[in-house]
């Protein structure tokens, strides 16, 4: 059975408003990662985790998956490679709100978006209060690596720095769901150099302020991180506890009862 919402009817979809279902929106990217990965890498991810959580999940959890948003914003410089999108973030904090309030004014009650590029994580929670002063109803903003994580931390191959765009865990992933990557020629020369106390700079630091590891450094391949380390076995690790996580998460979401307003 189909867990696409776009798949389905509008009596249909009622019928999942009735069912108390939850539904994920993916929200990828367009953009160059590196040479060696595609550059739908993270509109793939998104997508690849939200239908794996709606397998698994249905039907004790009833989960319905949104169309992906396939475009968003990107820092300008990231456009110097071609296959980089750019949609202005202020558009995309709006498209985003109506996306979502359309979704809740519908009928739906609990909705989490899927997010798995860095920048729309920012674009998203801004989204998340708009669309609670609209609707009334507070939406999620999950993003996948939180979730893979504790796994991740304890197999990566790569040093702190490794892991940020187009990086060993990116790559693992696309790897595990079957993409042509090709390691050939890649390296560590562009992982990411600034990592303390005060920057995060790799998925797995955690910084006490927010800079972007753009203005920090430059990158030749256009990755940040270490492409090289990657394999598919990581990916599938982290796929596995990806899941795991949000089967967990959307359970207790579906259940946290909230004041009606
Ligand atoms: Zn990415």
């Amino acid at each position: 059975m189909s867990h696409l919402l776009a798949e389905k009817t509008w009596p249909e979809l009622q019928k999942a408003i009735q069912e108390r279902t939850v539904l994920l929106l993916p929200l990828g990217q367009t953009e160059q990662h590196g040479r060696h990965l595609q550059t739908g890498a993270d509109s793939i991810i998104a997508e690849r985790v939200a239908l794996a959580t709606a397998e698994k999940s249905n039907p004790s959890v009833p989960v319905l998956v949104m169309p992906t948003i396939h475009y968003g914003y990107a820092p300008k410089m990231v456009a110097q490679w071609p296959g980089t999108f750019r949609i202005r973030w202020k558009v995309m904090v709006d498209y985003v709100a109506d996306v979502c309030s359309s979704a809740l004014l519908g009928g739906f009650k609990k909705l989490a978006i899927v997010s798995t590029h860095g920048p729309h994580g920012d674009v998203a929670r801004l989204a998340a209060r708009e669309v609670f002063d609209r609707t009334g109803v507070g939406i999620v903003v999950t993003q996948p690596h939180t979730f893979a994580l504790p796994v991740f931390k304890k197999i990566r191959k790569s040093k702190l720095g490794g892991a940020s765009h187009a990086c060993e865990y990116e790559t693992s992933l696309l790897m595990h769901f079957g993409y042509p990557v090709d390691l050939t020629g890649t390296d560590a020369r562009d992982s990411v150099k600034v990592c303390n106390e005060w920057v995060a700079g790799d998925m797995a630091g955690s910084g006490k302020v927010s800079w972007s590891t753009w203005d920090l450094q430059t990158t030749s391949t256009g990755a940040l991180g270490d492409p090289s380390c990657a394999s598919p076995e990581t990916g599938r690790q982290c796929m596995e506890s990806i899941v795991e996580e949000y089967c967990r998460f959307l359970k207790y979401f579906r259940e946290m009862e909230t004041p009606v307003r």
